[in-house]
């Protein structure tokens, strides 16, 4: 693997506006590079070769240099984002983090498994739906799971656009019924700002959960969309 990663961007402090973390301070390291195209996909800045020419190769040491100037060097959680986080050897940066206090939580669509997993502290596994036009592969999913060995606390989460990803986000969670589940409505406007959108789906989805009395699952909106729009780096 090589000894830099592909940086589309890093920003922060700001909060986590979606999953198990929600609400939570943290700096974003968003990486460059995906092996999915997903119809809905709201950072594409940090997916499609396109955007290549703004993605910048760093070592992990100039990428926790940065991390702790945004931070004022005091240890907060790392969200490591994409794209897909797991494409990239970030073992390094996690290693030199915590030998400072910082943590790292990372979400992945679980399509690709990494032995450094169990170095995390938060993995969130997002199994993209039907919607998404993406195909999920089961066995490399379990393997996330497999070499995560336990060690990090693991959330899954899903997007439902449809009565087809509730469907498929049900089955997935009664698979692991050991893991908190989180249900999060499709942002179906990427392109612009649509609060009442969000809001609409998130009533739907709520209703359709509680209405199925599938009260394990924890709903949330997207918050950061709520605050900020579908603004970048905030
Ligand atoms: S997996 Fe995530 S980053 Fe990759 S295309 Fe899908 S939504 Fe976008």
């Amino acid at each position: 693997m090589s000894d830099t990663i592909r940086i589309s961007e890093i920003f922060g402090p700001t909060i986590q506006g979606e999953g198990a973390l929600i609400g939570q301070p943290t700096i974003f390291v968003r990486t460059g590079g995906c092996d999915y195209r997903c119809s809905w996909c709201d950072s594409m800045h940090a997916v499609d070769s396109e955007h290549r020419h703004e993605w910048k190769a760093m070592s992990a040491s100039a990428i926790f240099e940065e991390i702790e100037k945004l931070s004022g060097g005091v240890p907060i959680m790392v969200s490591l984002s994409g794209g897909n986080p797991a494409i990239q050897n970030l073992k390094p940066l996690i290693d030199m983090g915590h030998a400072k206090g910082y943590k790292f939580a990372l979400e992945t669509q679980g399509s690709i498994a990494q032995d450094w997993f169990e170095d995390l502290d938060v993995l969130t596994l997002s199994p993209k739906p039907p919607s998404s036009d993406m195909d999920t592969d089961w066995i490399v999913l379990a393997e996330c799971l497999a070499v995560s060995n336990s060690k990090p606390d693991i959330a899954l989460k899903f997007i439902v656009k449809d009565d087809e990803d509730y469907i498929y986000a049900k089955d997935a969670a009664n698979k692991y019924p050991e893991y908190p589940v989180y249900l999060q409505p499709c942002n179906h406007s990427i392109t612009k700002d649509d609060i009442d959108g969000v809001i609409n789906n998130t009533h739907w989805l709520i209703n359709k959960a509680l209405e199925d009395q599938w009260f394990e699952a924890i709903i949330l909106p997207q918050l950061h969309v709520l605050l900020w729009g579908n603004k970048r780096g905030v």
